[in-house]
């Protein structure tokens, strides 16, 4: 075996990671809002937990249980995105975000606490009132206003005010495979194979599929 001075054994690394500025961040998503800005900090906590850089080639592995505007956070902070297939997510309504780091083994598990009690009441209605399109101009203003305010806020202050974090055991999900394409013989579409159905001993594509059921 030999050794190489100045490279630490194990992959273990003392700096700092990188992380994306959160103007960089707002860029991919559009507007600056709370949501996003609680996704953006999960990922910041992904990245410092896991020491981890920016995904570049599915090292990292987020599964998301929302499809939320945090999502979009985590996937411009983190590297882990919907198209190269490591970003995974379950439909369960839950502002909860789990990250691997398949190089080191490592899992972190991100859940947002209960915040409905640090919310000013006056805030709400405010943002129910523009949301039902019922406020004017005035208090569109002021709503942002007090939105800016609270992400500022949540900038500022430390992750776990708002996050349980904890380490977990990690559950590795297989690395995203590429799959064979098939010709629909309904609508003459490729799809690919791992999501064809078979009707009548033909490839057809899920929307093209009439599924039979009997009621049970
Ligand atoms: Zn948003
Ligand atoms: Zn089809």
């Amino acid at each position: 075996m030999n050794s190489h001075s100045g490279m630490a054994e194990g992959g273990q690394d003392s700096r700092e990671p990188t992380i994306m500025p959160f103007s960089e961040a707002v860029k991919f998503h559009g507007h600056v809002c709370p949501g996003f800005t609680l996704g953006y900090c999960a990922a910041k906590i992904a990245i410092k937990e896991l020491r981890s850089e920016r995904d570049v080639d599915e090292q990292l592995v987020a599964i998301v249980e929302n499809d939320a505007c945090g999502v979009d956070a985590i996937q411009a902070v983190t590297g882990c995105t919907m198209g190269k297939g490591n970003l995974i997510f379950r439909n369960y309504g839950k502002h909860v975000y789990t990250f691997i780091n398949r190089a080191t083994n490592d899992a972190v598990r991100i859940s947002l606490k209960d915040r409905e009690k640090d919310e000013e009441p006056a805030f709400r209605s405010l943002r129910m009132k523009v949301r039902e399109g019922k406020a004017t101009p005035e208090e569109v203003t002021v709503m942002r206003t007090m939105m800016q305010a609270q992400v500022d806020k949540m900038l500022v202050e430390p992750a776990e005010n708002y996050f349980d974090v904890k380490h977990v055991t990690p559950e590795v999900p297989g690395q995203a495979r590429l799959f064979n394409s098939v010709k629909c013989s309904k609508c003459g579409e490729m799809v690919a194979e791992s999501r064809a159905r078979v009707e009548n001993g033909n490839f057809v594509c899920i929307p093209c599929f009439s599924d039979y059921t009997r009621g049970w």
